[in-house]
């Protein structure tokens, strides 16, 4: 099921930011309402897919109706997955309110070191109330510290042992900061010293999409896998809709084509749409060698972020 963007707003500006091509303040700021989340809830409901709702922005928890939506949804039996960076009062507020009830969040951060006073006391005051309900995600950045700090949090604030990395991708117009192609090495790398400093204390990394396997030496890869911390990262995005309701592959693709919810019959309608439109341009792959390499497949790699892929490539027609 979908990642519903309650916002278009968010209290971060973070340079490697790949919403930026349809967040405030680049567009004017938009919220979703209450009946456009009711209209999407049924429209879901009309097909066959999961019962998982992601509620992201922009930063969600700015939107004033996110309890209500989170108890609809409920009311629903749908499982929700809250995507926040906890750094606003109305996280904390939020957590405290909905923290009874069965909502995962999964908490986009940046290096601590960088946290100003205000967000570090809402940050952490979050955390302690969240607890195992919580799972760090961050990009891993090629001229940063190894992000230990991520291993710190995890074992002080007791949460889910699963942390989730990524690698900083561009939108299909390079409007953010993104990795230069001879920088995946050198993520590639300090993924690999993470993961095994966190299988010492017994925590394990899942991965972002886009992530081309190639970045890593097989041995790199090996020792992945021997830590529980296997690389598997694809390009197979649950739609995004937008606070207008407006349905996008994903964040970096939104200005390559999206079209309103009430244009398909059910979600999965959306979701067949967008794979048939994107399918011819899937064979580009990331560099020639992708055209004869055996891991070009879903299961082994999606050859990269279609994004990226695509930028040379002018004229795209969904
Ligand atoms: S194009 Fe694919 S890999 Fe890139 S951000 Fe979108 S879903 Fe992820
Ligand atoms: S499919 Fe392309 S990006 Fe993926 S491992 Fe092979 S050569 Fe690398």
């Amino acid at each position: 099921m979908p990642n519903l963007m309650l916002t278009n707003y968010c209290n971060y500006k973070c340079s490697y930011c790949f919403g930026k091509d349809i967040m405030f303040p680049k567009n004017p700021r938009q919220t979703m309402t209450r009946d456009c989340f009711n209209g999407i809830v049924e429209w879901v409901k009309k097909g066959t897919s999961d019962r998982i709702f992601h509620l992201m922005g922009g930063e969600p928890t700015l939107s004033p109706d996110i309890d209500w939506m989170v108890a609809r949804l409920l009311e629903e039996d749908m499982h929700i997955t809250i995507f926040s960076n906890l750094a606003t009062p109305n996280a904390v507020e939020l957590a405290k309110k909905i923290n009874n009830l069965p909502v995962n969040w999964v908490v986009n951060v940046n290096d601590p070191a960088h946290w100003n006073d205000i967000q570090r006391k809402n940050i952490t005051s979050a955390l302690e109330i969240l607890k195992e309900k919580a799972s760090l995600t961050f990009n891993i950045m090629p001229d940063e510290d190894d992000s230990l700090w991520a291993l710190e949090y995890t074992k002080r604030y007791h949460l889910n042992n699963n942390i989730k990395v990524g690698f900083l991708l561009p939108t299909y117009n390079q409007t953010n900061v993104a990795l230069d192609d001879n920088e995946y090495t050198v993520v590639a790398a300090k993924v690999t010293r993470l993961a095994q400093e966190a299988a010492k204390e017994g925590v394990y990394l899942d991965y972002e999409c886009g992530i081309p396997t190639c970045a890593f030496t097989d041995e790199q890869l090996g020792i992945l896998w021997r830590c529980g911390s296997m690389l598997q990262s694809g390009c197979q995005s649950r739609l995004d809709i937008t606070p207008e309701g407006d349905v996008i592959y994903c964040l970096p693709m939104a200005t390559l084509g999206k079209k309103h919810y009430t244009e398909f019959e059910c979600y999965n309608e959306a979701c067949n749409w967008f794979a048939q439109r994107f399918a011819p341009y899937r064979m580009l792959g990331r560099r020639v060698e992708c055209a004869t390499c055996n891991l070009h497949n879903p299961l082994s790699c999606n050859a990269g972020c279609l994004a990226k892929n695509l930028i040379n490539s002018k004229n795209i027609k969904l």
